[in-house]
């Protein structure tokens, strides 16, 4: 697969090679977006989160299969750099259908308003509460009549996804779960992002590796785990917020 069938024309001149170790490993993804599409067809949707991995998917369907449908789940405290992004992909891409997703209006109220705006912070039940209501019931409605759906998991990103396949049923959420990147490391998606000139979110160049919701997600050191700065006030072992259990 040529670079160029990724790039604008503005951005060509610009590109750099691929390795061919990474190219193999762009064409294997490439692959595994067209056989999802021919297997699941309209009952297959992409959780674009907005970060790193979802920037790299993002552009792969967009030039490749942009038949695959998209959502995003806006929970009211995304930070404006991450729905800036979502501006920025939908007017490069009008080939995509990303639908967005929010938390039902009067379940938020009442949890606010009975426990605060900031509850999170105050113990890992509540915080578990506040991305029931903000993330996990809106995600129970995108996939309400799906058989797959596909996210940007990697096993790298942390210790409660190091047991990640590529297909793996979702019993929790009853349908089938796709994670096409799950065996890439963070410099080979970079690797690919930078090279294909893809729209990232610019927290990333600003200490933010992974990013969620912004009271929630803080900057972290170089080195650092890349998810150490998500619920950093929580263990590592409990640092998920219900999307994938
Ligand atoms: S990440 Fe934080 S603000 Fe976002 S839904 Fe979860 S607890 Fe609430």
């Amino acid at each position: 697969m040529s670079l160029d069938a990724f790039l604008e024309p503005d951005a060509k001149q610009e590109a750099e090679p691929l390795d061919a170790a990474l190219q193999a490993k762009l064409d294997e993804v490439i692959a595994r977006l067209q056989q999802a599409w021919q297997e699941y067809g309209e009952t297959l949707t992409f959780a674009n989160s907005l970060g790193a991995e979802d920037a790299l998917l993002t552009g792969l369907i967009a030039q490749h299969q942009p038949e695959i449908a998209q959502f995003v789940l806006d929970t009211g405290r995304l930070p404006e750099p991450t729905l800036t992004l979502l501006d920025q992909v939908r007017s490069r891409w009008p080939q995509i259908n990303i639908q967005v997703f929010y938390p039902d209006a009067s379940k938020l109220q009442d949890f606010v308003n009975r426990e605060g705006v900031n509850a999170f912070y105050r113990s890992q039940e509540l915080r578990k509460a506040c991305c029931g209501v903000r993330k996990v019931e809106p995600l129970q409605r995108a996939l309400a009549d799906k058989k797959a759906w596909m996210t940007g998991l990697r096993r790298e990103q942390s210790v409660t996804r190091d047991q990640l396949e590529y297909s793996q049923w979702d019993a929790g959420n009853g349908l089938q779960k796709l994670s096409p990147l799950y065996d890439w490391s963070e410099a080979e998606l970079w690797q690919a992002i930078k090279a294909l000139k893809l729209p990232y979110n610019a927290l990333h160049d600003q200490g933010y590796p992974s990013i969620g919701c912004a009271p929630c997600t803080r900057a972290v050191q170089p080195g650092d785990d890349p998810r150490s700065g998500r619920w950093w006030w929580e263990n590592p072992e409990t640092r998920e917020c219900g999307l994938h259990k």
